[in-house]
C-alpha cells in the first residue's frame, strides 16, 4: 500500500469541562489500515475525544498511543506531523483562497517546506513548487473534486469543502484520518461517493476513525464501532453485532 497506515490506542482516557464529565474513561482500539466509527448521541463525547486524540484539548488523564507511541506533551502540530489528519463538521478551510491552495497548505505541515522558500524565485524553490502543485492537483482527483480546483474555498459547497479537507490532509501526509460527521447533510449521491472516497483511503492503507450518525454508511465500511453514551463506552465491537443489540440501540435512540 501507499500509505503505512497508524494504529490508535486510547486507554482509560478522561476529561472533564467544569462539573460536564465530556470522557469518563474510554478505551478504543484501532488497528492499521482499518476504519473505526464512533457513534452516541449528541453530547456523548464523540468531538471531545477527536479533539482530545488531535491535542486540540487537553487530556485530564489516560493514554493516546499514536502508531505505537505516546502522544501526551505534543502540540497539535507535533501530532499532524506524526502522521494525524482530520476534516471537521464544519469545514474549516481558508475562504479566500483557491481550492487547490487550501490543499498546498497541507504539505507544509509535512515536510518543514518554508513558505519563504517556495515565495524566493530560486530555480530548485520553484521546482518544488510545481510538484507539490502537481501533487496537490493529483489528490484533489483522488477525491473528485478537480474542477473545482481554481474556485474560491467560500464559494464551493460545503459536501464539497470536506473532500477538500480530505486532500487537505493526505497532503499532509495523514496516515490515520479523523473524520467528523462527513456524512452530515449530503445527498444520497454524495453519500455514495464518500463511501467509495473512503473505502479508496483504506485501500491505500490508511487509518480511518469516522464520527458519523448515518449508521447505514458505519455498518458498510467500518470494521470496529465503539457507542459512547455520556462520555463511557456502552458497546464495542462488529457494526453487525452492536447494532443488533436491542438494549444499545435503545439507549442510542433514547437522545
Ligand atoms: P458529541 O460530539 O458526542 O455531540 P461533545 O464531545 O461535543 O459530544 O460534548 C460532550 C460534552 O462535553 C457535552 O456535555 C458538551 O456540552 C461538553 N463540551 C464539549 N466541548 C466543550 C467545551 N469546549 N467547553 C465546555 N463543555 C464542552
Amino acid at each position: 500500500p501507499a500509505i503505512s497506515g497508524l494504529s490508535l490506542e486510547v486507554k482509560d482516557l478522561r476529561k472533564s469541562f467544569g462539573g460536564v464529565v465530556a470522557l469518563g474513561g474510554v478505551d478504543l482500539s484501532v488497528a492499521p489500515g482499518t476504519c473505526a466509527a464512533i457513534v452516541g448521541p449528541n453530547g456523548s463525547g464523540k468531538t471531545t475525544l477527536l479533539n482530545v486524540v488531535g491535542a486540540y484539548y487537553r487530556r485530564d488523564a489516560g493514554a493516546v498511543l499514536l502508531g505505537g507511541r505516546e502522544t501526551k506533551g505534543l502540540s497539535p502540530q507535533q501530532i499532524a506531523g506524526e502522521g494525524l489528519g482530520r476534516t471537521f463538521q464544519t469545514p474549516r478551510l481558508l475562504g479566500e483562497l483557491t481550492v487547490l491552495d487550501n490543499v498546498l497548505l497541507g504539505a507544509f505541515r509535512r515536510e518543514r517546506a518554508s513558505l519563504p522558500g517556495t515565495m524566493l524565485r530560486l530555480p530548485g524553490a520553484m521546482a518544488e513548487a510545481e510538484r507539490l502543485r502537481a501533487e496537490a492537483m493529483e489528490l484533489l482527483a483522488f477525491v473528485g473534486v478537480a474542477d473545482r480546483a481554481d474556485d474560491l474555498a467560500s464559494e464551493t459547497p460545503h459536501g464539497h469543502q470536506r473532500l477538500v479537507e480530505i486532500a487537505r490532509a493526505l497532503m499532509g501526509g495523514a496516515r490515520l484520518i479523523m473524520l467528523d460527521e462527513p456524512a452530515a447533510g449530503l445527498s444520497m449521491t454524495e453519500l455514495d461517493r464518500l463511501e467509495q472516497l473512503i473505502r479508496r483511503i483504506l485501500a491505500l492503507g490508511a487509518t480511518v476513525v469516522i464520527v458519523e450518525h448515518h449508521l447505514d454508511l458505519v455498518a458498510s465500511i467500518a470494521s470496529h464501532v465503539t457507542v459512547l453514551d455520556r462520555g463511557v463506552v456502552l458497546a464495542s465491537g462488529a457494526p453487525q453485532a452492536v447494532f443488533a443489540d436491542a438494549a444499545v440501540m435503545a439507549a442510542y435512540m433514547g437522545e
